[in-house]
């Protein structure tokens, strides 16, 4: 048999008894060798780590091989599969990539924590890394706002269970505290959209929304989140919410029982247009799971995007995730009455 080939399999759940390893569907004995970009790892060091963590995190560590091989070999290559911008970047910018990741895992004002019941335990090196990771890769090319994040002190609070989570006073499927500036999120929420091997749902992408909210907030000094992104300038501010209005008329027109003549729908769900505040988290985790039909279905607020992060997401993600997008245009097709939105104009005087 050939060694297996990391890649095809980086997505696949994982287990492990002393004497193989389950990798999605097959099993693979102890003295096989799993081979990556200049990297290997046998599988008897993996089924061992797999049982170290698991006994040591319970149900809660439920990761793709993705995650195991990183949690392993801190191999950067195995963080590729969560960010998808790695193995698209150049080998210099790679290295500039990983300098700046472990200078933000080093970074106190970046707060990652485990809790099990109200105890902090020790988070493994991928669940640090992803979120890190997934700060760095928005703002790639906006160091600037990255650093105007991380100087707002942002907290990220993770939980080995539901019950810890609920009991800290996670609400939902994961949520965030304006006061707190904080993040709450179940770990396995971590990996939840990584079992595919291009990325689907990402709670951390919809709850870093809301807290690029808070940070705008924070950075203007005022007291209520506007659903604005953090150091955007006039410009910026001004093509998103031209995007923004459209997507919204379109949306008060279904809402009225008075679709656009050529069917158009709005990309988002009726969910996202309760409030400002929601509009940028759901359209913020469309932006870079679902960029392809976004740059067609909303090109404005698509390109207003580009230009605040400096990246196009469909550079690197190759396939949208359309789960988001079908669910939502089965919502409008149903016949079924759109929510009130609350979104707010903010006349000036
Ligand atoms: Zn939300």
């Amino acid at each position: 048999m050939h060694p297996p080939e990391y890649h095809p399999l980086a997505h696949c759940a994982v287990s492990a008894t002393p004497h193989q390893l389950t990798i999605g569907a097959h099993s693979y004995p102890a003295d096989t060798i799993i081979t990556g970009n200049n990297w290997q790892i046998p599988v008897h060091t993996l089924s061992a780590r797999w049982l170290e963590l698991v006994n040591y995190y319970g149900a809660g560590y439920r990761v793709p091989l993705a995650g195991l091989v990183f949690d392993t070999t801190a191999e950067l290559d195995a963080l590729g599969h969560f960010l998808p911008l790695i193995p698209h970047l150049e080998p210099i910018q790679r290295q500039a990539f990983r300098t700046k990741l472990n200078a933000l895992l080093s970074d106190v004002r970046l707060q990652i924590v485990l809790f099990r019941a109200r105890t902090v335990i020790p988070a493994t090196l991928s669940m640090r890394a992803i979120i890190a990771g997934q700060l760095l890769l928005c703002f790639w090319r906006r160091p600037d706002i990255l650093a105007a994040l991380i100087a707002s002190n942002p907290q990220f609070h993770l939980y080995t269970d539901a019950q810890s989570y609920t009991r800290a006073g996670g609400v939902g499927g994961g949520c965030y505290s304006v006061e707190d500036h904080r993040i709450m999120l179940q770990v396995e929420r971590l990996y939840e959209g990584f079992f595919t091997p291009t990325p689907n749902v990402c709670p951390l992408l919809h709850e870093l929304g809301h807290m690029l909210d808070g940070t705008a907030m924070r950075m203007q000094k005022t007291t209520v989140c506007r659903g604005e992104l953090p150091g955007m300038t006039a410009n910026e501010l001004a093509d998103f919410v031209a995007g923004k209005r459209t997507e919204y008329h379109c949306y008060q027109a279904w809402y009225h029982g008075r679709p656009p003549s050529d069917g158009r729908m709005p990309l988002g769900h009726p969910y996202v247009f309760q409030t400002d505040g929601e509009f940028l988290a759901g359209y913020w985790e469309m932006f870079w799971r679902n960029p392809h039909t976004m740059a067609t279905v909303s090109p404005q607020l698509f390109a207003a995007w580009c230009t605040y992060t400096g990246n196009d997401p469909r550079q690197f993600i190759a396939a949208d995730y359309t789960g988001y997008v079908r669910g939502n245009r089965e919502f409008y097709q149903s016949g079924e009455r759109p929510w009130p939105s609350a979104i707010q104009f903010h006349v000036a005087m």
